[in-house]
């Protein structure tokens, strides 16, 4: 996986290439899909959502720059794969999961292997985390209309963001630097993600 999907494809960043070869994808995924685990593709967790592609989560991880004493803010948990990788590279994670029941299963298996500096919490990220607020990084793993604005309050200038924006069917992998409290937006991949559903997403009917 490390070498065909990631490094052949351009992402250089040797912590993040070491992190993606150290984090087991299948511990992430029910047993029935174990022998897809390492192959390029989103993989069903449940509820209708997917863990995503292992190329677009090293495109995220490789855009937001990640520095060990990072604080950074996780808008949907997911299977909680990307959880470890932000956890193994940065200080401390804060990570929103909107179904309880995903929250969990994450949850169990971020404690099983071990990792002690994230928390998961169930909640709607479109608002973000007022209270903890600011993040040096912040990684949304779900689809939004446009930036959602307290997510860009909740950036320290400096601070990078990575995020899908647009309709349902395509959009557009953004990274968002804020700069002197302005958004400066690099559209890094074409892609495809569930929705933000929340308040500054979309709405449930999507
Ligand atoms: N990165 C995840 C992983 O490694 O498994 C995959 C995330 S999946 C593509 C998107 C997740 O965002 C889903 O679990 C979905 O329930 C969640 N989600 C959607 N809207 C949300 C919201 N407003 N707040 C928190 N989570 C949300």
């Amino acid at each position: 996986m490390v070498e065909r999907q990631l490094r052949d494809r351009g992402i250089r960043d040797l912590r993040v290439l070491d992190a993606m070869a150290r984090v087991p994808r299948h511990e992430f995924v029910a047993e029935q899909y174990w022998e897809q685990a390492y192959e390029d593709h989103p993989i069903p967790i449940g509820h209708g959502q997917t863990v995503s592609q292992p190329y677009i989560v090293a495109v995220t991880l490789d855009a937001l720059d990640l520095q060990p004493f990072d604080i950074v803010l996780e808008i949907g948990t997911g299977s909680g794969y990307q959880t470890a990788l932000l956890a193994e590279l940065t200080d401390r994670v804060y990570s929103i999961e909107r179904h309880e029941a995903l929250a969990h299963l994450a949850e169990a298996a971020l404690l099983r292997l071990g990792y002690s500096n994230v928390n998961v919490i169930v909640g709607d990220g479109s608002a973000g985390l007022p209270a903890l607020a600011p993040f040096d990084a912040i990684a949304v793993s779900a689809a939004a209309p446009q930036i959602p604005k307290s997510l860009l309050e909740q950036l320290r200038e400096g601070g990078r963001m990575v995020i899908p924006v647009g309709p349902a069917d395509v959009q557009e992998l953004q990274l968002v630097r804020k700069l002197q409290d302005r958004p400066l937006v690099e559209t890094l991949e074409g892609c495809r993600f569930v929705p933000l559903i929340g308040d500054q997403g979309y709405g449930s009917g999507w």
